[in-house]
């Protein structure tokens, strides 16, 4: 699982800081996760191919997470694009890019297709064999939703060594890996269990942001291995937070202990602050395990 900031500030876009925009490759997919302005030329910069992201996951429609998502649409469509692509988000956000594709008179020539979120509950928005993504409701000042995508448990894998160990035949090997049990030289059967080895442990991130410090999602997010919660302020400025509906790194950090995560990763910064080294101590003060998101920085987890 690997996760490339492409944005990671709050509000405005500056010299050397791009507002939110993130891309997780995991399991084979791609998935664009919010689009600030400035994400395509961020996917250039950082060598993503355009051609992957079939699917594009909203949290809000705060500009700052959107803004980009009109352009990118419209590059799509002059590199040629024929795949579908899907947009999850907010209600309205059908109705947004379409009138900007609308007034340009310029309709893609590829499937676009919304799927547009209500729900204040969690709510399954993809699944195939290998992966799952559903919404995480967050507490902001317009509806938003995080995302937890999960892979889905492998099939156990052939153990050869095994195999040879008890005698059983290759031509056995495809019914072992279908789970059936197998049969040694000497007629005896062997536990599929015994021919097999586990399969990695399935992985899981959750994207939380834009938020006010919510308990309540504890239990949806628990033992993930990784969690992006924004911080956009210090305690210093905890005051700020009720205004705006925002997190400081304090409280990013007591949701990451509650839910017992692999990693927190911070983020979604107030550009007010000389460095982001200060969001790392505080939340650092309540959980250990705490890296920095920053522009281009990828993690593998
Ligand atoms: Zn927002």
């Amino acid at each position: 699982m690997r996760l490339t900031i492409l944005g990671c500030y709050a509000a405005t876009p500056r010299t050397f800081t791009n507002p939110t925009s993130q891309v997780l490759e995991i399991q084979n997919h791609l998935f664009l996760i919010d689009c600030g302005e400035g994400t395509q030329v961020q996917l250039r910069k950082y060598r993503v191919k355009f051609s992957r992201i079939k699917h594009i996951f909203i949290s809000h429609l705060h500009g700052d997470h959107f803004f980009g998502l009109p352009g990118l649409i419209s590059t799509f469509r002059l590199l040629g694009r024929e795949n579908e692509l899907h947009i999850y988000g907010p209600k309205g956000i059908k109705e947004a890019i379409t009138l900007f594709l609308k007034l340009g008179d310029s309709w893609t020539n590829f499937p676009l297709i919304f799927h547009e979120i209500e729900s204040k509950e969690t709510t399954l928005l993809f699944e195939d064999d290998r992966v799952s993504v559903h919404t995480i409701p967050l507490d902001h000042r317009v509806y938003t939703n995080g995302f937890l995508f999960r892979e889905k448990e492998a099939p156990r894998t052939l153990d050869v060594e095994a195999a040879k160990h008890f005698g059983v035949d290759k031509s056995q090997y495809i019914n072992i890996k279908d789970g059936a049990d197998g049969i040694s030289k000497n007629g005896e059967m062997v536990p599929n269990v015994k021919l097999t080895l586990d399969p990695p442990k399935p992985k899981s991130y959750a994207y939380c942001s834009d938020t006010a410090y919510k308990e309540s999602i504890v239990p949806l997010i628990a033992n993930v291995d990784a969690l992006y919660h924004e911080s956009t302020f210090l305690d210093s400025e905890a005051h700020l937070c009720a205004k705006t509906k925002h997190s400081t790194a304090k409280q990013a950090a007591q949701i990451a202990q509650q839910a017992k995560v692999g990693t927190l990763v911070l983020g979604h910064y107030s550009t007010r602050y000389k460095s982001i080294e200060l969001f790392k101590e505080e939340a650092q003060e309540v959980f250990s395990h705490v890296e920095l998101a920053d522009d281009g920085k990828v993690f593998e987890f």
